[in-house]
């Protein structure tokens, strides 16, 4: 049967997977091997030495090509790994153009690594509908993220992309946020759709890697030869690890965007809370573009203490019992975070309080624990 046929639940389990052909093993083995034999020199069965190829990785890229809807998937160390091969298609002299809500890693590869090989970044509030006067006719790559971290902006894939093609650049989205499982950007017009496999598709909070997935067959060509050449790949096993992680992630996304929104409507309810940032929100300014681009709303939820500063934040915080405060997201269990002083702390309080990163800001990764648990706990954090 074409894959292509099939719903995003079956391919999560199915999407390029089959029985191992030399033992019929239902899940892919490990091969926890550097190598290969040849019968001659040049004559192997597709497989010489494991940064080139490994069945147990490749196993994954064509799972993650399969659920992101594309043909060709590529599997590295961490989400990062996978952004440095993005930015290796272009040379000096190349401009990028990316939304300024970015992931922190993702800016500091961008303005602290690759600005001092010629490459230059300018970043936009995409949600401003006249972003794309930033272009100019050296910007070869749109980079965008969407909903967005720790604000939860959410960005119009379809708009950037023929904002993109009008200009000859290529779009790349992270989709790391929302997954294949409530948003498919190849299929809304992206040349690649980037993830940190670290978060919802790893999903237990056990594995580091990245993924790239693509249509095109030039673009898969070149991520291919970086892949290889520059050597950033992911091992067998965290390439396991990461396949059994997503076998369950329509079930796992679907339990965390109900506790999400549960979330959302007791904070947006109680006294002691200011905004609350969830794209489910009727009043979230991405709604419309999320009910348009989402299947649903996620499990990432955003919220200001009322009236608090540093110090009354970061109790409300620790004294969270089910919420565990911990950097990252997307794992089964919840996690709250504190991004002005942990994920976003390298970016300065006035650039990073223009964007909303204030010190009263709390990030929450809604896990798919019992809600009651979870709104109790809130509760009881917050009234102290
Ligand atoms: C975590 C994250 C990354 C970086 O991925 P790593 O696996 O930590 O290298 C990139 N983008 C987003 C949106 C992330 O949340």
């Amino acid at each position: 049967m074409d894959h292509k046929d099939l719903h995003i639940e079956t391919l999560a389990i199915h999407g390029g997977q089959h029985p191992d052909p030399t033992t019929g093993a239902v899940m892919p083995p490990i091969y926890q091997t550097s190598t290969y034999a040849q019968e001659y020199p040049g004559k192997h069965k597709g497989f010489e030495y494991s940064r080139s190829q490994n069945p147990t990785r490749y196993a994954l890229e064509r799972s993650i090509a399969s659920l992101e809807g594309g043909e060709y998937g590529a599997a590295f160390g961490s989400g990062l790994a996978a952004i440095d091969c993005m930015l290796k298609f272009l040379s000096p002299g190349d401009e990028v153009v990316a939304c300024n809500d970015l992931y922190g890693g993702t800016y500091r590869l961008f303005t602290k690594v690759f600005s001092d090989y010629g490459i230059k970044f300018t970043f936009v509030d995409m949600s401003d509908e006249n972003w794309f006067w930033t272009i100019s006719p050296k910007t070869k790559m749109v980079w965008m993220e969407t909903p967005t971290n720790p604000m939860l902006n959410v960005l119009d894939i379809a708009q950037a992309s023929s904002v993109a093609k009008a200009h000859g650049a290529m779009l790349v989205v992270d989709n790391t946020f929302a997954t294949p499982y409530l948003q498919r950007p190849l299929d809304l017009g992206a040349d690649v759709v980037m993830h940190s496999g670290t978060k919802y598709l790893g999903g237990h909070s056990d594995v580091v890697l990245g993924l790239l997935a693509t249509k095109d067959e030039k673009i898969a060509e070149k991520m291919y030869f970086i892949q290889n050449a520059s050597g950033a790949i992911l091992g067998p096993m965290d390439s396991f690890i990461a396949l059994r992680g997503i076998k369950t992630l329509h079930v796992r996304m679907d339990r965390h965007c109900e506790n999400g929104e549960a979330v959302a409507q007791f904070l947006a309810n109680h006294p002691k809370v200011g905004k609350v940032y969830w794209p489910g929100l009727k009043e979230h300014n991405g709604h419309e573009v999320a009910k348009r681009q989402m299947k649903k709303f996620g499990g990432m939820v955003s919220f200001t203490v009322k009236d608090a500063g540093f110090e009354a934040t970061a109790e409300v915080v620790s004294a969270m019992k089910v919420f565990t405060l911990a950097e990252s997201l997307g794992g089964v269990e919840s996690l709250s975070g504190h991004p002005a002083s942990m994920t976003h702390a390298s970016i300065p309080k006035e650039e990073r309080e223009k964007v909303g990163v204030t010190d009263n800001l709390v990030r929450l990764s809604v896990g798919i624990e019992h809600v009651e648990d979870l709104l109790a706990d809130l509760a009881q954090a917050l009234d102290r």
